[in-house]
């Protein structure tokens, strides 16, 4: 049986958090202090985040994308890529990252069964990027980069979220990127999710900036086909690039009518949609795969049509869901 909720979106993706836990903190997705860390019992082992995606796989799950916090600092993460691409039915993996360690972990991840990785890169310049980060170096997450094309982690997409007045200069230098390098950009307006206050409003830019830059450097964007697996972004090419270009608007155009998604939190709570306060816990499903499967069921049973993002924005505050942040729901 199929996962479709009431608006007949069948739902084949599913995005799990294995850490809350990272090694950067982003200054869109945590406050100075990181976040205050979830105790080791209260996360789900392997193992059960394995029952998880076997239920869902029965269901028709088929793609699976493992995110956190960063989810290479989780020990013996490859045990889960390895164990996961071994469950019928799981025809894709892949992973989100800041990169910083896929130096060291590229290749295995590839032999394990990894697809591909979205990298996020947020600036091109060593001190800006590191001041976004938070003390991260750019050096190390141009080498994951770089490591993941060699251990053709492919096509390598990067998250740049775009952000006025900080890291919006540089939009000519990564379309350059784009042209140069096998790189699949993709644009991510600033989302009022996480950071404090209201820095969402003083930072956010729409992504038709991105077109007009593309076009003021005489390689307008067109539409291109979208590289594998492309989810919610709308693709272009640049004339003469060789990779691509994504945009994508979870405010100004939201992607709900075609979300097809579920996302399982590192503390082991189900979520049918990142702005959605309800989340159902996997805990009582756990050593049931019937039950595990009932749960998976019900939860896109309640799956809202929309998330409400965009009417926060200019409301002044962010709503309580949204304060818990990216790094905690699993971005
Ligand atoms: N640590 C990994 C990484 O950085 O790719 C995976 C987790 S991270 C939370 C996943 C994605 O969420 C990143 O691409 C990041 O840029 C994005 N993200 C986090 N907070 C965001 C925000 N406030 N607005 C837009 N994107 C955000
Ligand atoms: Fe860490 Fe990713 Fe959040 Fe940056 S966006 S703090 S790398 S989880």
């Amino acid at each position: 049986m199929a996962l479709i909720d009431h608006y007949g979106r069948k739902h084949d993706y599913l995005r799990v958090s294995v850490t809350d836990r990272c090694n950067l903190r982003c200054i869109y997705c945590m406050g100075p202090e990181g976040v205050k860390q979830i105790p080791h019992e209260r996360i789900l082992t392997y193992e059960e985040i394995l029952e998880v995606i076997a239920a869902g796989a029965a269901l028709g799950i088929t793609r699976v994308r493992f995110t956190g916090g960063e989810p290479l600092v989780r020990k013996e993460l490859l045990h889960l890529v390895e164990e996961s691409s071994r469950i019928p039915g799981i025809t894709e993996l892949t992973m989100s990252t800041n990169g910083i360690l896929l130096p060291q972990f590229a290749g295995l991840l590839k032999q394990a069964g990894l697809r591909r990785v979205n990298i996020s890169l947020d600036s091109l310049k060593p001190e800006l990027y590191g001041r976004i980060t938070r003390g991260g170096d750019l050096g190390r997450a141009l080498a994951g980069i770089e490591a993941a094309l060699e251990a053709d982690l492919k096509p390598v997409k990067i998250n740049i979220v775009l952000m006025k007045g900080i890291n919006h200069p540089e939009v000519p230098a990564f379309l350059k990127l784009a042209l140069e390098k096998e790189l699949h950009l993709r644009f991510i307006e600033y989302m009022p999710i996480g950071a404090q206050g209201t820095e969402h409003e003083q930072y956010y830019l729409p992504l038709s900036y991105i077109h007009e830059v593309a076009a003021g450097m005489g390689v307008p964007l067109s539409p291109a086909e979208s590289p594998a697996g492309a989810g919610p972004a709308e693709y272009f090419s640049l004339p003469g690039g060789r990779g691509t270009v994504g945009l994508i608007h979870p405010i100004s155009q939201h992607f709900c009518h075609s979300c097809n998604r579920l996302r399982l939190t590192a503390e082991g709570y189900l979520k049918c949609c990142l702005y959605w306060q309800k989340e159902f816990p996997v805990r009582p499903a756990l050593g049931d795969a019937a039950a595990m499967q009932k749960l998976l069921q019900e939860v896109v049973r309640l799956k809202p049509e929309k998330h409400l993002m965009g009417a926060h924005r200019g409301a002044g505050g962010i709503s309580p869901q949204a304060m818990r942040g990216m790094s905690r729901t699993g971005g």
